[in-house]
């Protein structure tokens, strides 16, 4: 799959992306992730990509000519253009599984008071938030999407049932799970996990991922 980005702060990606199985998954080919700077499509000598809003406001606007040149250049038959935005769907498991089967994503990474309108109507395919909060600008809500999208590739995660058993996956959240010792500071590894009894072990995961959701997040249910 390739990503591109367009961001006005392309060294917010150095780091998170160049570790552990996002940076595997770039190195292999699976994920090909270019980072655009924005500005780099703003012509007058100050590299201007925002303005003030119509009608007055606090802050400033990202202008549309930039970004229509951007995403133009950018995208093409087949492309998923998708802005970050906190008015967006809520970016959830089902979404990055949906993206994980798409060939080429564009995000459009906003900042200051976010998009010129026109942007949304007329280029952009989704929009995405990662929750009801709002941040500095999208480099970080793109990170997300990329590393929730990437790991689902295949070949990406080293053991393929990981992405099937974790939350979220089968519309529950994931089981307790420990690791040796089975008894530390005396605090015991529940017995059923320790017996080798694959099929109980299964109920047992089964009847607990469905009690913590019960608990932790009922509208999954
Ligand atoms: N004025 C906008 C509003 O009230 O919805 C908020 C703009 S925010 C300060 C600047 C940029 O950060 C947005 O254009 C978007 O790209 C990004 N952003 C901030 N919070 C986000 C979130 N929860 N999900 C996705 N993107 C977000």
């Amino acid at each position: 799959m390739s990503i591109d980005v367009l961001t006005l702060f392309p060294g917010m990606f150095a780091g998170p992306l160049d570790e552990s199985i996002i940076k595997r998954a770039r190195k292999t080919g699976t994920l090909d992730l270019r980072i655009h700077n924005l500005r780099d499509y703003a012509h007058d000598r100050h590299k201007t990509v925002d303005d003030r809003p119509f009608g007055g406001g606090p802050g400033m606007l990202l202008k549309p000519e930039p970004l229509f040149e951007a995403i133009e250049d950018l995208a093409s038959e087949g492309t998923r253009v998708l802005l970050l935005s906190p008015a967006g769907r809520q970016f959830s498991q089902a979404i990055a599984r949906e993206l994980a089967g798409e060939r080429h994503l564009l995000l459009v990474s906003g900042h200051y008071e976010g998009f010129d309108e026109r942007v949304r109507e007329r280029l952009a395919d989704d929009e995405l938030s990662i929750g009801d909060y709002v941040l500095t600008n999208g480099a970080l809500p793109a990170m997300v999407v990329i590393d929730a999208v990437t790991r689902l590739l295949p070949g990406v995660l080293g053991d393929e049932q990981s992405a099937l058993e974790e939350s979220f996956s089968q519309g529950l959240l994931e089981y307790p799970q420990y690791t040796r010792p089975a008894d530390f500071r005396g605090m015991r590894v529940p017995d059923v996990l320790l017996n080798g009894n694959h099929a109980q072990i299964a109920l047992w995961r089964d009847e607990q991922a469905r009690l913590r959701t019960k608990k932790r997040r009922p509208d999954l249910l």
